[in-house]
């Protein structure tokens, strides 16, 4: 008898021991479904196929310090499985990717930008999982995407806002994570973490940039899901759906169209282009930084006119902000006004 209950205790031991950690997650049907995907995929290709995408999983090589308590789950490798999934989605939708790293090598956070910089690339994506502020909390967990600024400072682009909030729901729903309590929707400004200052990467960085903090690697519940790879493309996935959604809502486009005078004043026309109207309320005009209301638009031109006193011998900078009726920003644009004579 004894016998008999020792057996029944090491088979228990046993069992328990050898047990890989129960995981939790739901692969979206779409990744199932070898048809839905391809469908999927094709569905959003026309909106992503002329957009280069840079992807910067965080850490590796050197830095590999980050992980959880159990050592199943280092961030450096989670960020670049998440990477390489997420790039493979885009390339079958037909975007460019560059990568920063696709492997475990070393690259110095100034590097990560200014290899973005200079890439050509539309749009710059962080990878990371997160840790909490307070040694030994192994219970904090949820996914959360960082833009850089907030909206009272010049350098804030809300379309970097946009970006961030239909990767974030995206991510989040695929995940089954909330945004956390910081935030109404999961997007945090990163001056939120570095007050003033924000993230690096997201400050050096001068095409449009996104920060992900895809789930704490320091949560014990949340550490076997981010070391497998399965679960991985399925943070992939999520991501990818939000970026196809985002493009798919349509991104003013302005450009310099052309120019006259009256007198002392020099009138810059600036096309603007959308799929969808252009929500005239949120056009916002900056001289050199300081925000003006000498600007009209014309909607059947599709044309917003800037008055500025004419330029000679001087240098303006013109920015301006607007966004189309599905609620999304244009892109950052800026336009030197250096000589009236070569325009
Ligand atoms: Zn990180």
């Amino acid at each position: 008898m004894k016998f008999f209950y020792m057996l029944v205790v090491s088979l228990l031991v046993f069992t328990g021991c050898s047990q890989k950690p129960v995981i939790y997650y739901e692969t979206p049907n779409e990744l199932t479904d070898e048809q839905l995907k391809t469908k999927f995929i094709e569905t959003y290709s026309p909106y992503l196929k002329n957009i280069t995408f840079f992807i910067d999983p965080g850490h590796g090589g050197e830095d590999r310090r980050n992980k959880g308590s159990k050592g199943l789950a280092i961030e450096a490798d989670v960020n670049v499985r998440v990477g390489r999934a997420l790039r493979s989605f885009l390339q079958q939708a037909g975007a460019k990717v560059i990568m920063s790293r696709d492997k475990d090598t070393t690259v110095a956070l100034k590097d990560r930008s200014l290899l973005a910089n200079k890439s050509g690339a539309d749009i710059f994506i962080s990878i990371h999982s997160n840790a909490p502020g307070q040694e030994g909390d192994n219970s904090t967990n949820y996914t959360s995407t960082y833009y850089h600024a907030t909206e009272s400072d010049y350098e804030y682009e809300p379309m970097e806002r946009d970006l961030a909030k239909y990767v974030q729901r995206d991510l989040a729903y695929a995940m089954r994570n909330s945004g956390g309590l910081g935030s109404f929707d999961g997007t945090y400004s990163d001056y939120h973490i570095y007050p003033k200052q924000g993230f690096s990467v997201l400050r050096l960085t001068t095409i449009p940039a996104i920060l992900i903090e895809a789930g704490f690697h320091t949560s014990s519940w949340e550490e076997p899901r981010l070391a497998s790879e399965d679960f991985n493309r399925v943070e992939a996935w999520g991501i990818f759906r939000g970026l196809c959604r985002y493009f798919k809502a349509g991104i003013p486009k302005i450009s310099y169209k052309d120019q006259s005078f009256i007198e002392k004043t020099q009138l810059l026309n600036y096309s603007i282009l959308d799929s969808t109207s252009i929500d005239f309320k949120s056009i916002k005009v900056f001289v050199d930084s300081t925000a003006t209301q000498r600007f009209t638009f014309d909607e059947k031109q599709k044309t917003i006119t800037v008055q500025i006193p004419k330029v000679v011998n001087e240098k303006k900078t013109i920015r301006i902000i607007a966004a189309n009726k599905n609620g999304n920003f244009s892109f950052p644009f800026y336009d030197v006004v250096t000589d009236t004579l070569s325009r």
